[in-house]
């Protein structure tokens, strides 16, 4: 049996992240995806939105990753030439309650260290977005929006000069805890077994599952698994903003906001669907909710300019009747197995934080 001293499993943005960071740092690395290829799961069914690190608990591994992770991606893109914009946000009133909710959102921002939300008046807002309708509004000059194809090309690029190798269509089966390390069964065409000293997992909607496929773990430890469906409609109307919109979060997500891709094209979304099975079929009807919500900020939306676009699938790893969760990043001093590192829960905002969250692997890693 070959050994490796580094299996990552998953290849989205989070794993190859990861790779990265332990390739530079000189680690023998091999990462095992069960698909053709690089972040076709979660990591190519999202917004693309660079986030602030706003509305996360104070302290929250969200926050704190977040606000580190967004620094790092925004000078990664830079040295990397990424595609990315950092275009900002306006988070919006429209009616006197909600302008009194901004004043604690933005102090929330301060305890998360996002100093630099900026109150605005109806009239300033509209200055710089004039078919806006609100009362007020925050300035988060921070947000961006990034090409997460090129990011994830790069960081794959920069972990193979590393001396990283990649197997597809290598699903990880199972693992045999060992002296030191691990045992790795994995399947496809033509199943293999590799042994390891480290094995991180980091298989996004599948991670949990996979954990109790790994010997040793024990199975208290592993949290359950829901899955919140985010559906998106995309716009066939020209956008009039330069900015993203999000409107005042309400309880349970953060309302249909809008956001832009890079060539300028506005999408709405994502809502929260609860789901029992992966499936990401958008429900057209599902757009009745979406005119009147986006309508409150942006009145002249014409009818019909709706057209149902595509799906993520939030890994979640609390009930609905809870729904807000931090990153659960687990190494042997939490779970007690030498050499296993397990990311569950990794949804929004695992993208703007992934550099972050590698950095902070590879200190678990070499606890
Ligand atoms: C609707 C939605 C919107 C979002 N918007 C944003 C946003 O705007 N900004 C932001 O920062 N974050 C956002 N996120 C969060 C972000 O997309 C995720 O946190 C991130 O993509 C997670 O990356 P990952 O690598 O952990 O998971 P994935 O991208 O899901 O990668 C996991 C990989 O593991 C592989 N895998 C699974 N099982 C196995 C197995 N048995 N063997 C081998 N490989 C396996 C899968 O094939 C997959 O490639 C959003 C998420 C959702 C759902």
């Amino acid at each position: 049996m070959d050994h490796v001293e580094c299996i990552v499993i998953g290849a989205g943005v989070v794993g190859l992240a990861i790779a990265r960071h332990l390739a530079l740092a000189g680690h023998e690395v091999v990462v095992i995806e069960a698909a053709e290829g690089i972040g076709t799961v979660t990591s190519s069914r999202n917004s693309e939105v660079i986030h602030a690190g706003i509305y996360y608990r104070a302290g929250s591994s969200m926050a704190r990753m977040c606000v580190a992770g967004k620094q790092a991606l925004y000078a990664y893109c830079k040295d990397h030439g990424i595609p990315h914009r950092n275009c900002g946000k306006l988070i919006v009133a429209t009616s006197a309650s909600e302008t009194d909710r901004l004043r604690g959102i933005r102090a929330h921002a301060e305890a998360n260290g996002v100093n630099d939300l900026q109150p605005l008046s109806g009239a300033e807002a509209r200055q710089l977005e004039p078919v806006l309708s609100c009362e007020a509004a925050l300035l988060s000059p921070s947000t961006g929006i990034i090409d997460s194809h090129a990011l994830m090309l790069a960081l794959r690029g920069d972990a193979e000069s590393a001396g990283a190798a990649f197997a597809f269509h290598a699903p990880f089966l199972r693992a045999r805890a060992r002296t030191s390390g691990f045992e790795i069964a994995i399947g496809g065409a033509t199943p293999i077994e590799l042994s390891c000293r480290l094995l991180i997992n980091s298989a996004g909607l599948n991670a949990t599952a996979i954990a109790h496929n790994i010997e040793g773990m024990p199975g208290r430890l592993i949290p359950p698994a829901y899955l919140a469906k985010g559906n998106y409609f995309s716009c066939n109307a020209r956008s009039p903003f330069s900015r993203l919109i999000y409107p005042v979060p309400e309880p349970g997500g953060l309302g249909v906001h809008l956001t832009l891709d890079l060539a300028g094209q506005a999408r709405f979304g994502p809502d929260v669907q609860w789901i029992d099975t992966i499936d990401y079929t958008v429900d057209p009807a599902r757009a009745e909710r979406f005119y009147p919500a986006i309508r409150r900020y942006w009145p002249s939306l014409p009818d019909g300019a709706l057209m149902p676009s595509y799906a993520g699938i939030r890994p979640k790893i609390v009930p609905p009747a809870i729904a807000v969760q931090d990153f659960n990043i687990q190494g042997p001093r939490e779970h007690g197995v030498s050499g296993l590192i397990n990311l569950f829960g990794i949804e929004s905002p695992g993208l703007t934080s992934c550099l972050a969250i590698a950095g902070h692997v590879a200190d678990l890693a070499l606890d």
